[in-house]
């Protein structure tokens, strides 16, 4: 179904022939036999994992050593939590536990290890601690944890480290998680792969879900990841079906998976996804109700991305992010929705919430502001700077785009143009203004307004459509449409001489009218501004699927590719996410 060559797909970077290792990080006997079974390639081998790990009991490591049959073992060399600048007698320690395990390694029929790491107090490679740990294991190869990831600058930290022999070094890129380091990590393994440069084992939130994209983003040859759950008797132990579902899902991650994002337009009851490709084309759609409360909205979201980022795998594609489109207040910067009534969401930083559920980068951004973007890209503002595009729904907002650039305002709160105060004194609106444009002219306002000057109840009364539909026959229909349209002309008017558009762009429910709204609205715009000319009124061309355009276009911005977007063709993003199948050509 593509027809279009994939410029993506030459610029991501081919991972090995072969598959990335698996390692697990355990802190017990049985975790070591879980990861063996369930086909993990190494475990890195420690005391107290939620310590973060220490040098486990030699009691333990001879169990290990003589209970695995396949799986090498990483032994840590750590003498306590917290940091890693280590005094002169932890030193002696590690370097007693790290002759201890060379020992231990001599008569084992598994690749053993030492994993090790220490820093200086301004954040250097503490050279001497790992040169004393570096005799101490003999020709046990040692591989630097974590601690890497505290170091000031990394790659002067990674020199150090190929200097004296390291032959591994875990990393999440000095980020909080692989896929934030992500660039980073993909600057190191490019690295890694000169002479004597220590392994990059990539490690930080490294989910089944996440790894194929992140191998195919970073290059890794090698990830690591705790899979532990709760044991219901408050420890943790390594659950051997989540190392399952990762090694199947590194297996599965094949150099030629070529990447997609998943896009999310949430509305007032429900929630539509789509997994898009780099081509702008929806691969698969679902949806999901928003739920009971705020909390319950966002687990049905991040499920949702869940299920969309599974079925990506079928149709060999890695996901690389999301992008989310709200109503509300958005704060877009960080992701953060101020306000959102309907949904029940107050300051919910959503990108963050929905980013450590995928563990991928996730951006949030209002939904007409979005639908804005997509418009002003593909729509019917392609190639103008200065543009308004109100939405026309069950409520009225704005995206003001001012020479190019989206205006989001001091609280988020920029282009409610349904709450311009058009009527002084009018009715009252649900905002707790009076007057407000969306009480005159919107789906709610027109049908509220008609069924209030009919008597007409619940249920009995038409929606907005049916009153457009009444115009030329009823009356009262007429009259109702006409003071919206006034109401409208009068918002419009303030918005052009506010901030001088090139075109306004109609979009949403009410919008559908075409002609006969924009005829009369052009009439009354025009009366209204005497002195100048008014600007172009036009209808959407994206329709309701700009909500899913600007979400797509959001999360390939996210996850570092927004260039893909700009060869993208409006016969392809227009296909109906309903009617899309997973496509076949994988
Ligand atoms: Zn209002």
């Amino acid at each position: 179904m593509t027809t279009a060559a994939d410029p993506a797909s030459l610029a991501v970077t081919s991972p090995a022939t072969t598959h990335a290792l698996v390692e697990i990080c355990v802190d017990d006997l049985a975790g070591v036999l879980a990861a063996e079974r369930a086909g993990a390639d190494r475990v890195e081998l420690c005391a107290d994992l939620v310590e973060g790990g220490t040098t486990p009991s030699v009691g333990m490591i001879e169990s290990v050593l003589a209970a695995v049959e396949r799986v090498g073992v990483q032994v840590m060399v750590r003498a306590r939590g917290g940091d890693f600048v280590y005094s002169d007698d932890e030193v002696r320690v590690m370097s007693a536990d790290a002759r201890a395990i060379a020992a231990l390694a001599r008569s084992s029929r598994v690749p053993v290890g030492i994993v090790f790491g220490a820093l200086t107090a301004d954040g250097r490679v503490d050279e001497s601690a790992l040169e004393a740990i570096r005799a101490a294991a003999g020709t046990v190869p040692v591989t630097f944890h974590k601690a890497f990831d505290d170091a000031a600058d990394l790659f002067a930290a990674y020199e150090t480290l190929a200097h004296h022999g390291v032959v591994r070094v875990l990393t999440s890129g000095g980020a909080a998680t692989a896929h934030e380091g992500a660039e980073v990590l993909t600057a190191l393994v490019a690295r890694s792969s000169g002479r004597r440069m220590p392994a990059v084992l990539v490690g930080g939130s490294v989910r089944a879900h996440n790894v194929s994209a992140l191998v195919a983003r970073t290059g890794a040859l090698e990830v690591h990841l705790r899979a532990q759950v709760a044991s219901g008797r408050g420890h943790l132990v390594t659950d051997e079906s989540l190392v399952r579902e990762t090694v199947l899902a590194v297996a599965e991650s094949p150099r030629a998976s070529r990447p997609a994002v998943v896009a999310v337009d949430i509305g007032g009851t429900s929630a539509k996804g789509a997994l898009v490709d780099t081509d702008g084309h929806v691969l698969r759609s679902a949806r999901v109700a928003t739920g009971g409360s705020g909390a319950e909205t966002v687990t049905r979201i991040a499920g949702l991305l869940t299920d969309l980022i599974a079925g990506a795998r079928e149709s060999g594609r890695s996901v690389v992010g999301a992008g989310v489109v709200s109503p509300g207040l958005i704060d877009s910067a960080t992701g953060t929705v101020r306000y959102a009534s309907t949904l029940g969401w107050t300051d919910l930083p959503l990108a963050q919430l929905l980013s450590e559920a995928i563990g991928l980068p996730v951006a949030v951004d209002h939904d007409v502001r979005a639908a804005g973007a997509a418009e002003l890209a593909y729509g019917a503002a392609a190639g103008s700077r200065n543009v308004v595009f109100a939405a026309i729904g069950t409520g009225v907002a704005a995206a003001i785009s001012s020479d190019g650039r989206a205006l989001e305002g001091a609280i988020a709160g920029a282009g409610e143009l349904g709450h311009i105060p058009v009527v002084p004194g009018g009715e009252l609106c649900a905002c707790g203004q009076r007057g407000c444009l969306e009480v005159y002219f919107s789906g709610a306002g027109l049908a509220r307004r008609y069924a209030a000057a009919t008597g007409g109840g619940r249920g009995e009364s038409p929606d907005a459509a049916g009153v457009i539909a009444r115009v030329g026959v009823d009356p009262i229909a007429a009259r109702v449409w006409s003071e919206g349209l006034d109401a409208l002309a009068a918002g419009l008017t303030t918005l052009t001489l506010l901030v001088d558009p090139e075109v306004i762009v109609l979009g949403g429910g009410v919008a559908q009218a075409g002609e006969a709204l924009l005829g009369p609205l052009r009439e009354r715009v025009s009366a209204g501004l005497t002195w100048r000319e008014a600007p172009r009124l036009e209808t959407a061309a994206l329709g309701t699927h700009a909500g899913r355009i600007g979400a797509a276009m959001l999360a390939f911005a996210a996850a570092g590719r927004s260039e893909v977007t700009r060869s993208w063709s409006v016969p392809v993003i227009l296909t109906d996410p309903a009617s899309a199948v997973a496509d076949a050509h994988g």
